[in-house]
């Protein structure tokens, strides 16, 4: 049995969703060896960098068609390495990018894409939320063809992708056919984030502000607890719909799915759709009056009390053990 995990690279650099999706396809049924793909039309740092990490080979799948990424142009590589290589599996992080085109790559094999798994059981069972986090599904692979699984951004913990291999793995060329005739998009120029951009993603603190903080008057005073934890802000939709705080800082099923070590959530109720976002934390902090309030079935540590009382006396308190 083989795994084809399929990594993305931004900049010549592996995104960290894929080595989360490393850490998934390290849980699939063994025994297996995991051979890893990078594609573009020139992947010789990428390669590199996945050879370090623990998978058995690499694959670098090359063609100046794919310089750009187009779905026709990925699907069309990745269609023939998967008839070559003929895998049990094939891994994706759950990206904007996939989600574009490997449904479509899916269909090829007459196979579905089980999309944005967030755990694996048994070594073939997918979990996967339904209708905004309120039900889970699971989902057993039942095709002749290979399964396509896309791994939810914080679902699977990096650290345990992270075991570096003594020896770098072997690296092996696959050189596709592609002509340009196949690909019916003209990509346009890439999209730049604006350099303050937030990468909530990941972050390894996290102070998330809901509408207890009642004003965007008030805002200054989660500003200060983040800067004092060295802590990126984040927010509840509510926050972001009345426009106290820009759209890339809201967490949730319809925001950024995060997977700090810390989240400090401070009035925020704890609606599914936001708990849905924050889920991968590995420690979740809340601060909120209501002792009734959801966000503490699912908090770590909580503290039932007036944000406005506990907030200036935690970063006192954070000052003053840096000092
Ligand atoms: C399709 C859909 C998608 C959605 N997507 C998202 C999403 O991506 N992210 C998201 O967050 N929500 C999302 N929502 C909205 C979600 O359902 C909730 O409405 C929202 O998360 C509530 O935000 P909140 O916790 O800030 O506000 P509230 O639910 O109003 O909670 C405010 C909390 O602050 C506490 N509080 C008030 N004053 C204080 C004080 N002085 N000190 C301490 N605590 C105080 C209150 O006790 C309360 O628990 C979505 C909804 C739908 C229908």
């Amino acid at each position: 049995m083989s795994v084809l995990l399929v990594l993305e690279e931004s900049g010549g650099k592996i995104k960290r969703a894929s080595w989360e999706a490393l850490a998934a396809a390290q849980k699939l049924a063994a025994p297996h060896e995991i051979a890893a793909v990078v594609i573009g039309a020139e992947t010789g740092a990428p390669a590199a960098e996945a050879a370090a990490k623990g998978v058995g080979r690499v694959v670098r799948v090359e063609h100046p068609l794919l310089a750009r990424y187009t779905a026709d142009g990925f699907c069309a590589a990745l269609h023939q390495l998967i008839q070559n290589e003929n895998p049990a599996y094939v891994v994706f992080p759950h990206t904007y990018q996939v989600r574009d085109y490997a449904p479509a790559l899916a269909c090829k094999f007459g196979e579905v894409f089980i999309g944005d798994v967030t755990a694996i059981e048994d070594g073939s069972t997918f979990t996967r939320q339904l209708m905004q986090g309120r039900l889970t599904g699971t989902y057993r692979h039942s095709g002749d063809g290979p399964c396509f699984v896309s791994v939810q951004a914080g679902a699977f913990r990096l650290e345990a992708a992270d075991a570096r291999q003594a020896a770098p793995a072997p690296i092996a060329a696959f050189r596709p056919n592609i002509d340009a005739a196949q690909i019916r998009t003209r990509p346009g120029e890439a999209f730049r984030a604006a350099s303050q951009t937030v990468d909530l993603g990941s972050a390894q603190r996290i102070v998330g502000v809901g509408r207890g903080i009642q004003s965007a008057e008030n805002l200054p005073l989660v500003q200060a607890l983040a800067e004092a934890l060295s802590a990126e802000l984040a927010a509840s939709r509510p926050i972001c719909d009345n426009g106290w705080l820009p759209m890339e800082r809201q967490v949730g099923s319809s925001g950024h799915t995060v997977a700090p070590r810390l989240y400090l959530a401070v009035g925020i109720s704890g609606a599914i759709q936001h708990l849905v976002g924050i889920k991968g934390s590995q420690c979740v902090v809340a601060i909120n009056k209501d002792p009734d309030a959801p966000i503490f079935e699912i908090a770590d540590y909580g503290i039932v009390a007036d944000l406005f009382e506990v907030v200036p006396a935690l970063i006192e308190a954070l000052k003053a053990a840096k000092a």
